[in-house]
């Protein structure tokens, strides 16, 4: 078996942010726990993206702006979203990440792991937020829908934050399935279950807000009896994944539960789908994941269920898990019918 590539570059580490949370240390500790895994792994440094690849999701006004406060020696571009001196390059390193990630996944089918910071989920057209700067799932996916002729991309977010950004650059798109599992209420105060797109993209997004301490229970329910069936009927070519470490049982910044089970076993299933139809991927990048230690594990279990290690998880959903996807459900079903 080929190995999962991971897309890694130092210069994630210069994007500084001093105190906050999202800080170099989450891949400091997680470049040492993937080379301590015994996985076999192949470490690929990625190349920064063509300015016109991000400019397929961002404005080109705000990704010179971008470029020009790190030029100015960085500032703050939201409460919570700062630019170093080495940030412009760093956030376009990561784009670029995702558009090599994507290309070698559809040519020879390896899949892959951004390594990456910032991360992206959050970032809009033109809007820096939440720790974001460019949307590295959302560049990736339109390099392969408008750059290499891809029909269909599944983009699944387990972030404990709703990708807000990501359901945005694709919301009236059918050519994307998105499905969100996040924290309901929590930061940015979107993806209720209702948003499920517009037009002719109706049902193509996905929301389960999920009420607090809600954990494997939804996650085996949300797969089974929601994301599961509605992939297979969509067929996507690839898939990709904006993985997010903080709604693990124990984040500082979220209230989630998952296990590190829960990662493994997603991954997993993401990975046996694309067997069973022969999507490339999963090309999962890195997101949000707070508590260094805790989040480097579980990317190593990301990468276990990726190489087909699927863990015993048998779960049963709470009421509260029950009800919050029941919810969701309810709302694709009228899209997906025969199918839900
Ligand atoms: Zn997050």
């Amino acid at each position: 078996m080929t190995p999962i590539a991971i897309y890694y570059h130092p210069v994630f580490l210069e994007h500084e942010t001093g105190e906050h949370p999202e800080n170099k240390k989450r891949l400091v500790v997680a470049t040492r726990v993937l080379k301590e895994s015994g996985l076999e792994l192949d470490w690929v440094t990625p190349e920064p993206a063509p300015v016109s690849a991000v400019a397929r999701i961002h404005d080109p006004e705000y990704i010179e702006l971008i470029r020009r406060v790190a030029e100015e020696g960085g500032g703050w571009m939201d409460m919570d979203t700062i630019v170093s001196p080495r940030s412009f390059e760093a956030a376009l390193t990561a784009a670029g990440a995702g558009i090599a990630a994507v290309e070698r996944a559809l040519e020879t089918k390896q899949k892959a792991f951004l390594l990456v910071r910032p991360p992206g989920h959050h970032a809009c057209r033109s809007r820096a937020m939440g720790f974001c700067l460019f949307n590295n799932v959302a560049v990736a996916a339109a390099h392969a829908l408008d750059g290499l002729g891809v029909g269909r991309v599944l983009i699944v977010d387990w972030d404990v934050h709703h990708g807000n950004g990501t359901q945005a650059a694709f919301y009236g798109d059918r050519r994307v399935l998105f499905f969100s599992m996040h924290q309901a209420g929590h930061y940015p105060g979107t993806g209720m279950a209702r948003e499920v797109g517009v037009e002719e993209a109706n049902g193509f997004t996905m929301n389960v807000p999920l009420q607090p301490g809600c954990g494997d229970g939804a996650v085996r329910l949300a797969f089974d009896s929601l994301l599961l069936p509605v992939a297979r009927a969509f067929r996507p070519e690839l898939v990709l994944v904006s993985a997010g470490y903080d709604s693990q049982r124990g984040d500082m910044l979220g209230g989630l539960s998952f296990s590190e089970g829960a990662f493994q076993w997603m991954a997993a299933c993401l990975s046996e789908l694309g067997g069973e139809i022969g999507a490339a991927g999963p090309v999962c990048a890195l997101e949000g994941g707070y508590v260094p230690e805790m989040e480097a594990r579980s990317i190593v279990a990301t990468l276990r269920g990726m190489e087909g290690e699927k863990p015993e998880f048998e779960r049963t959903a709470t009421t509260d898990e029950h009800a919050d996807v029941r919810e969701a459900l309810e709302e694709a079903r009228p899209y997906w019918q025969g199918v839900l």
